[in-house]
């Protein structure tokens, strides 16, 4: 069986979507790529039910390769993800907070140095119908320079160099809308200013362990 390692992975993160409530029942969906393959799940299939063969490898045309089961509905947008923004991983939820925010903004306010990492002004894209082009078009507008977007009145994408890089910016994305939604339900809440996310920005490039 090809891809055995990355299938596998993209069954835990989904599992983990569910768990980390960033979805229910068969909602979101998964993907990573290797070389010009992309794996990817099935769509409307429980989580908890996939095995490492259930998991779909699509070529980066869309055209199942290996794997039964028909490919997530939002294989549009992942593969516009891949040849467009220069994607490792893409990971979709339907996170509450996130979802929130995108029916009453057409951005997330500045409110944590932590949207750095998104590189800038994190954008709600367009409403267009779950799976169709328009909305792989929509998203794409929204996600460009940047590791995610919200789409209107749906749910959120983001992107990284590995899954795990792109789940926990899924997460961060959900914490980051939760903090304005509970700061504005109390007042005007304080933002930071363009300069200073920029300046966090270029932090961020050398944050965390440098290797010696
Ligand atoms: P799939 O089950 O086809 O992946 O669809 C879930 C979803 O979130 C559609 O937007
Ligand atoms: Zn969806």
């Amino acid at each position: 069986m090809r891809l055995a390692e990355e299938r596998d992975e993209v069954i835990d993160i989904a599992r983990r979507m569910t768990s980390d409530r960033l979805v229910v029942g068969t909602s979101g969906n998964v993907s990573v790529r290797a070389g010009d393959l992309v794996a990817v799940t099935p769509s409307g299939v429980e989580y908890d039910q996939l095995r490492t063969a259930d998991i779909p490898l699509v070529d980066l045309s869309g055209e199942v390769v290996e794997g039964e089961l028909a490919p997530t509905s939002e294989l549009p947008m992942h593969l516009t993800a891949y040849t467009e923004h220069g994607a490792g991983a893409v990971v979709h939820t339907h996170s509450l907070q996130a979802t929130a925010l995108s029916l009453l903004r057409d951005e997330v306010p500045a409110v944590h140095y932590q949207l750095a990492d998104y590189g800038g002004a994190v954008r709600v894209a367009d409403y267009a119908t779950f799976g169709t082009p328009a909305l792989a078009k929509s998203m794409s507008k929204a996600l460009r320079d940047r590791n995610g977007c919200i789409l209107r009145n749906h749910g959120t994408v983001t992107i990284g160099g590995t899954l795990t890089k792109a789940y926990n910016r899924a997460r961060q994305l959900e914490w980051l809308c939760e903090l304005w939604l509970t700061a504005a339900k109390l007042g005007d809440p304080a933002l930071l200013s363009d300069a200073e996310l920029e300046h966090c920005a270029t932090l961020f490039a050398g944050y965390g362990q440098t290797p010696r």
